[in-house]
């Protein structure tokens, strides 16, 4: 196993009615900003709920934060944190919402002239501290460091990370996602799968336990996320994903062993290019990423195939082709698509792909090896095409 620290300090508050919690929650802030997306809450009752929650504060309200948050729309709520001395932040939504959330934080104490270097890496000592209400389960956001955010005027979408990205608390009530549109629920099973992947289909490090954690989630998954788009108000069933995502990317199951990503890095790229969701991107990239490195993770990908498929065959070949089919078979059968060219998108407009991938990366190389470049980005997307 490799060396590790881990450090994570939010306070999850889990199950249903807990946005009852919020004013104990808030008991020493004042000035609070109460951000969220395009409107969604308005329709399922939680806008109501929070509302009265925070009826004895004073509230700023930031609403049009849009899936993959864009940096124009969040430079305008920093404008109010500057002007109103917002001293908390409370996101209201999915993973674009605290995601945008977590960089309005930094942005607002950001000195100096240009907020995107946050972006390229600059590390930063303050931000404004913030709490979520998770209401889209799919990315961990609200309990990782992470933030992806796109600049539609450049075409580009980019995360950083920060220690002061964690959530003082996340409120995670699953019954909020009862209100899910069928293409979110298909996201939310998709997103913590892969984000599983990324840390579990690399090669071994003698860490069986965090391959059991990682294979617990996966499983779970596989069980739990048909249900619930065959039965959408099954509370059960969506607290079982709702805890599988943020499990899925709280850092937990990628301590001490090695991490893929290229996944998400070249997925990343398509949904700046093209619009598709976050997810959407996943299912086709990660076929392709786990057949053109083969040769590399045979080993992990038979091992998952016997442990989450059952597959039974007389080699690790046999099986770990195997298990890249079912794996494309379960997103199938949620009614995602597999392919790029399912959508809209012809094979030329992916050319410039490779390059700005690598660029986003700061130049570096991708995968666990850190072999993937231009040119292999550029097979596997032809893999994923067709
Ligand atoms: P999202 O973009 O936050 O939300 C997608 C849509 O779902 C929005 O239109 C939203 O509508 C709607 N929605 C949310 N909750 C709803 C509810 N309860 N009922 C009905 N509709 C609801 O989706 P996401 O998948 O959670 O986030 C994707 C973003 O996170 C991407 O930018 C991705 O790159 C990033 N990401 C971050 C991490 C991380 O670790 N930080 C990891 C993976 C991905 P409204 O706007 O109207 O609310
Ligand atoms: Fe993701």
């Amino acid at each position: 196993m490799d060396n590790f620290q881990l450090f994570n300090p939010v306070n999850i508050v889990f199950g249903k009615n807990t946005i009852g919690e919020l004013p104990n929650l808030l008991k020493d802030k004042s000035n609070i900003l109460f951000a969220y997306g395009g409107g969604s809450i308005k329709k399922n009752g939680v806008y109501q709920q929070i509302k009265t929650a925070l009826s004895h504060k004073t509230v700023f309200e930031f609403a049009g934060i849009e899936a993959n948050p864009d940096y124009d729309t969040l430079m305008k709520a920093v404008e109010i944190c500057r002007k109103d001395n917002i001293d908390f932040i409370l996101a209201v939504g999915g993973g674009s919402v605290i995601d945008g959330c977590k960089f309005i934080a930094h942005a607002a104490k950001y000195k100096g002239k240009n907020p995107w270097e946050i972006l390229l890496g600059k590390p930063m000592k303050d931000a404004i501290p913030l709490g979520c209400i998770l209401t889209l389960s799919a990315t961990g956001s609200e309990m990782n460091t992470f933030s992806v955010i796109s600049k539609r005027s450049t075409n580009e979408k980019k995360a950083f990370s920060s220690p002061l990205s964690f959530p003082k608390f996340s409120i995670l009530d699953p019954s909020i996602t009862f209100s899910l549109p069928e293409r979110q629920v298909i996201n939310g099973i998709i997103d913590p799968f892969v984000h599983v992947a990324e840390q579990y289909l690399t090669y071994d490090v003698n860490a069986p336990l965090q391959n059991r954690q990682s294979e617990a989630i996966l499983k779970t998954l596989i069980e739990e996320g048909p249900k619930a788009l065959k039965n959408p108000t099954n509370y059960d069933v969506r607290a079982n994903l709702m805890w599988c995502a943020t499990n899925a990317l709280n850092g937990t199951i990628g301590k001490g062993v090695p991490q893929d990503w290229a996944t998400h890095e070249i997925g990343h790229e398509l949904t700046a290019c093209f619009g598709l969701d976050h997810a959407q991107t996943l299912a086709v990239i990660l076929p392709a990423v786990l057949k053109y490195e083969f040769a590399q993770k045979k080993k992990r990908l038979s091992h998952f195939g016997q442990v989450i498929f059952n597959i039974k065959a007389n080699s690790d070949n046999k099986i770990a082709k195997s298990a890249i089919e079912k794996t494309e078979n379960f997103f199938r059968s949620l009614g995602a698509k597999t392919r790029i060219s399912e959508y809209k998108i012809s094979k030329k407009a992916l050319k410039p792909i490779p390059t700005q991938v690598i660029k986003t990366a700061g130049g570096k190389k991708l995968g666990e090896h850190m072999h993937i470049g231009e040119k292999e980005i550029s097979e596997i997307l032809d893999l994923a095409f067709e």
